[in-house]
């Protein structure tokens, strides 16, 4: 046998991070029968990253469920849709252009098939998210591609978590949990390994901050590195330094929608050795973050993904233009409300739209499809009332105010935001709303978009409210609910090839580094450009994860 087997700081390769990047390109690895380091700065309870907390949401092209649903869907009209958000306009989107085009076949073509094969099933019902609402070639989903995996961020996880354990139970795989890698080991222009801290034993339960006691140092050599760090949505003062011009000026009031984890510091670490960081402005941020009533870590934002129906104000009680209404453009919601000087928002609603349309994205905030539970689904997204954890910020969540009449809603507003909001404004918008529903058809935009969206079988039958009324006392109580910015995907990263190789500043191949996952934009440094369609950064992993690690093993062999 090799030496090198017995030596357990030593192997084929190291994977720095243990999320679903790190353990895709691990499970890859060993299927290709190599030795593995997974090097990973959190304590065990943490294992999965960011992706364990997400909703499961990805994007596939032209799947047997949109078909099911009357979708017609095709790689041609997907890619249409991808470059309009995109908007690739520098020299430095070369490789994420080049990434976008192989994702696209990926989520049109083997994802599916791939994924099933691991025993990853689907919700039967697409959702459709990032609508956009302008024109056929500007941003936006032209149809529902949001499939939501059966068992949510834990459900896309196991395949690979599970892969990675038999690595372990094989002796073919490391998991180094508590050991923070702070420097690349580079001879000769070449990676052959990492360096850092080990650090004390944490009871930390999963995503909560864990401590940064250094107790020893180590060393691990191997001949292919691979960064799968995730990105910096957990650093606000990283996010604010590198909040892009357009913009506007970084809000003063962040809520964090990941783990302190996500902290940005191991791409300093592979710029130091060589890697050539871009696209850091681009970033993908939620303006419909509530406060959560039972915090993991600190500032715990969640996000509301929206039916269409909610009224949406500003700060001072003005209706949002067309087309930003909820759910159809992210990006430039949050430029609007970023240029009101303002960086909270209102949702105006009633009971009836809050049990169909409201949504939380994580996996702890959505039991019946996180635990497989069909009788909670039934009844949770089915029956009467809004689903329990919907039903318990209702309750106990500080951004949600109730009331039985407007004027009541409107004092409660008045308190809440006394100097700012102007509540004869919110009192105005929302009975011009309620009186264009007179006739079947109208001026008002949004009416229009909540109307066309009925027409799709997914949205009528679990995730748009019949169109009424928002003060018709039978669909109350009427709500309120405040909005803040989250902090959420960081869109830019390590400029990879496409075979997942760390580019340095000259465009050649930093010799024995690769990055995958957030870290490297989700492929080649960017391969979102300005925007996500969503259901993107998980696919994004596993398919840079993918990449890299069957690069890897064929580098090798
Ligand atoms: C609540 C929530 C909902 C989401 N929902 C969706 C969804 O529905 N669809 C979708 O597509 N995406 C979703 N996402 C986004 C998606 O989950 C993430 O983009 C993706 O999981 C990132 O995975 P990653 O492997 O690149 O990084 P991470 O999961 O961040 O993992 C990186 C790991 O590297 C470790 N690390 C970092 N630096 C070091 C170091 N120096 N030394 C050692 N270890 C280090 C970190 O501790 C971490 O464990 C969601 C995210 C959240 C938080």
């Amino acid at each position: 046998m090799d030496a090198r087997t017995h030596d357990t700081n030593r192997a084929d390769a190291i994977v720095v991070g243990a999320g679903l990047a790190g353990l895709v390109a691990a499970s890859e690895l060993l299927d290709a029968g190599r030795r593995v380091i997974i090097v990973e700065q959190e304590p065990e309870a943490s294992f999965g990253g960011q992706a364990w907390w997400s909703f499961g949401g990805l994007f596939l092209v032209d799947s047997p469920e949109q078909r099911r649903l009357g979708v017609r869907d095709s790689l041609d009209l997907a890619r249409q849709d991808w470059f309009g958000s995109a908007g690739f306009d520098r020299d430095e989107d070369a490789w994420p252009r080049r990434w976008a085009e192989a994702y696209l076949e990926f989520a049109a073509g083997e994802k599916r098939h791939w994924l099933r094969g691991k025993g990853v099933k689907f919700f039967p019902v697409v959702g459709w998210a990032e609508r956009g609402g302008d024109r056929a070639t500007s941003h936006g989903n032209s149809v529902p591609r949001f499939h939501i995996t059966w068992g949510t961020g834990p459900g896309v996880l196991e395949p690979f978590v599970r892969r990675v354990r038999e690595g372990v139970a094989e002796g073919r795989a490391r998991l180094a949990f508590r050991h923070r890698v702070d420097r690349l080991e580079v001879e000769g222009g070449t990676v052959v390994g990492v360096s850092g801290a080990t650090l004390a034993p944490d009871s930390a339960a999963r995503g909560e901050p864990s401590n940064r006691n250094v107790t020893d140092d180590f060393e691990f050599r191997a001949d292919a590195v691979l960064v799968a760090s995730g990105g910096i949505g957990g650093n606000h003062d990283l996010v604010r330094e590198q909040w892009p011009i357009r913009l506007g000026t970084p809000p003063d009031h962040l809520l964090s929608g990941v783990p302190a984890h996500v902290d940005g510091r191991m791409l300093g670490i592979a710029r130091d050795a060589g890697g050539r960081l871009i696209n850091g402005d681009r970033m993908w941020h939620y303006v419909e973050g509530i406060k959560n009533h039972s915090p993991v870590w600190a500032s715990h934002g969640i996000r509301i993904l929206p039916g269409p129906s909610s009224l949406w104000l500003d700060a001072r009680g003005h209706r949002l233009p067309t087309p930003l209404f909820p759910g159809f453009d992210t990006l430039a919601t949050l430029e609007h409300l970023v240029a009101t000087g303002h960086d909270h928002s209102w949702f105006v609603l009633n009971q009836r739209i809050l049990e169909k349309e409201f949504a939380l994205s994580g996996s702890e905030q959505n039991p019946d499809l996180t635990g497989r539970d069909l009788k909670l689904l039934a009844s949770s997204r089915l029956g009467k009332g809004a689903p329990g954890p919907v039903e318990a910020f209702k309750e106990r969540g500080a951004d949600f105010l109730v009331a039985n009449t407007l004027p009541e809603l409107l004092a409660k507003m008045r308190q809440r935001s006394p100097d700012l909001l102007d509540v004869d404004r919110v009192r105005h918008e929302v009975e011009a709303r309620d009186r264009e529903l007179e006739n079947p058809f109208g001026k008002d935009a949004q009416l229009a978009a909540i109307r066309q969206a009925r027409r799709y079988r997914g949205d009528r039958l679990i995730r748009v409210a019949p169109l009424g009324p928002l003060t018709d006392p039978k669909a109350g109580p009427l709500i309120a609910v405040q909005l803040h910015i989250l902090t959420r995907k960081s869109l830019g990263g390590l400029e990879t090839d496409l075979r997942g190789r760390v580019l340095g500043d000259a465009g050649e191949p930093v010799p024995g580094l690769y990055a995958a996952g957030e870290a490297s934009g989700f492929g080649g440094g960017g391969m979102h450009g300005y925007r996500s369609l969503e259901g993107t950064f998980l696919g994004g992993c596993l398919f840079s994860g993918r990449t890299a690690g069957r690069a890897i093993a064929a580098a090798l062999s």
